[in-house]
C-alpha cells in the first residue's frame, strides 16, 4: 500500500510526475517560491533519461537552428552556473570549458561553418581549427577531419550527480518526493485538475496543480488531450580512457570526460518504443564512430554499457506550457536537450503555476499546438 500525505495544508499543493531533471528542477523551483510540493515517481532513483544522458549544456548542439529552441537554450544556458551553484551537492562534474565539434565530410564541414556563422552573429562564441589548434585543445582528437570548431561557453555536467543533487536539495528544502509510485492516472474535476490517483494507493493525492513531467512516459497520462510524445532510445557505453578535455561532437555522437578517467560515448538514436535491450553490435558502432575521432577509443576497455528513453515530440520542441485542463503544466519532450533545457523549464513553469504569468518565449511550446 502507497501511504502518501500532503506536507501541510497551510499552501497551496503541487504534485509533480516524474523525478527526472526536469521534474526535480521544477520541484525546486516551486517550493522556492512558497509552495507545498510533492514528486510522485515510479522508479527508485532521479529519473531515467536523466540518469542515461550524457550531459552536454550548450545552446546550439543537436540540430538547433536560430528560432524559438535556440532562444530556450541560451536562456537556459545563461541560468545554468546559479542553477548548479543553488544545489546542496558541490561535485557535480560541472565544468565551463567548452565543447568542441568535429566534422568529416564536406557535408558536415559546411553546416558546422554555417553554425559558426550563425553562432557568432548571435554573439555567442564559435570558432573554426586548424589541425594545430585542435591539437593544442584537445590532443587525444587525432583523427582525420574536414572542419573542426571550440564553442568556448559550452559547459558539462554529470547528469547523475545532477540528478542527486537535485534529489538532495529538494529533500532538504521539504519537497516530498514518494519514489516507487506509479501515477495511474491524473484525476480531473470539471475542467480543471484536482490530484493524482496512485496505484495501490487508497486514496486520491489532491493537488490544486499537477505538472506533467514523466519523461517519455507523458503521452499516456495526459488526460483527454492528444500529447504525441514518444521514446528515442539512446544506448551508450564508458570506457577507460583519461585525458579527454571537455566534450566532442561528431554527427554520429558524443564523448564526453568523466571522473576516474572514463570516458561517456554515445549515443544511438532509435525509434523502437521502449525496448531495453542493450544491443552489442550498436555499442560497437557508437564506439568505432568515436575511435574515428580519438583512436585510442578502438582499444579502451569498455566498463559499463547503458540505455535511455528520450522524450521526443515530432517537431523535436519540447512541450512546456498549460493545457486545456486548468491547473495542469505540462513539462515534456525536452528529447535530446533536457539536462541542457531544465534550468529554464523550471522557471518558465514555476511562473505558471505559481505566478500564472506565461512567458511570452512558451508560446511555440504550448501543448496546445497538438489539439
Ligand atoms: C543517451 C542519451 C544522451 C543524452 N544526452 C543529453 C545531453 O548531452 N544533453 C542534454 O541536454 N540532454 C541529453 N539527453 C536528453 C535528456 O536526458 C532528457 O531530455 C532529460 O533527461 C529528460 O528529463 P525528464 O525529467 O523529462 O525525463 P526522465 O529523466 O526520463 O524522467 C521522467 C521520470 O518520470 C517517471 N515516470 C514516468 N511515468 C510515471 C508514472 N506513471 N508515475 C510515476 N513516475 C513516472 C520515470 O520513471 C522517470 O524517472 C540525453 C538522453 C539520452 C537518452
Amino acid at each position: 500500500m502507497v501511504e502518501i500525505e500532503v506536507a501541510s495544508s497551510r499552501g497551496r499543493h503541487v504534485a509533480i510526475v516524474g523525478a527526472g531533471v526536469i521534474g526535480l528542477s521544477c520541484a525546486l523551483e516551486i517550493r522556492r517560491r512558497g509552495f507545498e510540493v510533492t514528486v510522485v515517481e515510479q522508479g527508485t532513483r532521479a529519473g531515467e533519461a536523466t540518469w542515461a544522458a550524457a550531459g552536454v549544456v550548450a545552446p546550439h548542439h543537436y540540430g538547433a537552428t536560430p528560432g524559438p529552441l535556440y532562444e530556450l537554450l541560451r536562456r537556459s544556458h545563461a541560468l545554468y552556473p546559479a542553477f548548479v551553484q543553488s544545489l546542496s551537492r558541490r561535485s557535480l562534474d560541472w565544468h565551463e570549458n567548452g565543447t568542441m565539434a568535429i566534422a568529416r565530410t564536406k557535408a558536415e564541414a559546411e553546416e558546422l561553418e554555417a553554425r559558426v556563422h550563425w553562432l557568432n552573429h548571435a554573439g555567442y562564441s564559435a570558432q573554426l581549427l586548424t589541425r594545430s589548434t585542435l591539437s593544442e585543445l584537445e590532443p587525444l582528437c587525432d583523427g582525420a577531419f574536414e572542419s573542426a570548431a571550440f564553442f568556448a561557453g559550452d559547459a558539462h555536467v554529470d547528469p547523475r550527480l545532477l540528478g542527486l543533487a537535485l534529489k538532495e536539495t529538494v529533500l532538504q528544502e521539504g519537497v516530498q518526493i514518494c519514489f516507487g509510485a506509479l501515477v495511474e492516472r491524473i484525476e480531473t474535476m470539471g475542467s480543471a485538475v484536482s490530484g493524482l490517483s496512485l496505484s495501490g494507493a487508497d486514496h486520491i493525492l489532491p493537488a490544486e496543480a499537477v505538472v506533467l513531467a514523466a519523461g517519455a512516459w507523458s503521452a499516456g497520462l495526459a488526460p483527454g488531450f492528444r500529447l504525441p510524445v514518444r521514446p528515442a532510445k539512446g544506448q551508450m557505453c564508458a570506457v577507460k580512457t583519461g585525458g579527454l578535455r571537455r566534450p566532442v561532437q561528431y554527427p554520429e555522437g558524443v564523448m564526453i570526460p568523466r571522473t576516474g578517467d572514463l570516458m561517456a560515448v554515445g549515443a544511438t538514436v532509435e525509434d523502437v518504443g521502449f525496448d531495453l535491450r542493450i544491443n552489442p553490435d550498436a555499442i560497437s558502432e557508437v564506439r568505432a564512430a568515436a575511435a574515428g575521432v580519438v583512436s585510442v577509443v578502438a582499444d579502451a576497455e569498455i566498463v559499463e554499457t547503458w540505455l535511455g528513453f528520450r522524450p521526443r515530440t515530432a517537431d523535436g520542441f519540447p512541450v512546456v506550457g498549460q493545457s486545456v485542463v486548468d491547473g495542469l503544466v505540462v513539462s515534456t519532450g525536452h528529447d535530446t536537450k533536457g539536462i541542457a533545457l531544465a534550468p529554464v523549464t523550471a522557471k518558465l513553469v514555476a511562473d505558471l503555476v505559481c505566478d500564472r504569468h506565461v512567458d511570452p518565449l512558451l508560446t511555440p511550446f504550448s501543448p496546445e499546438r497538438f489539439s
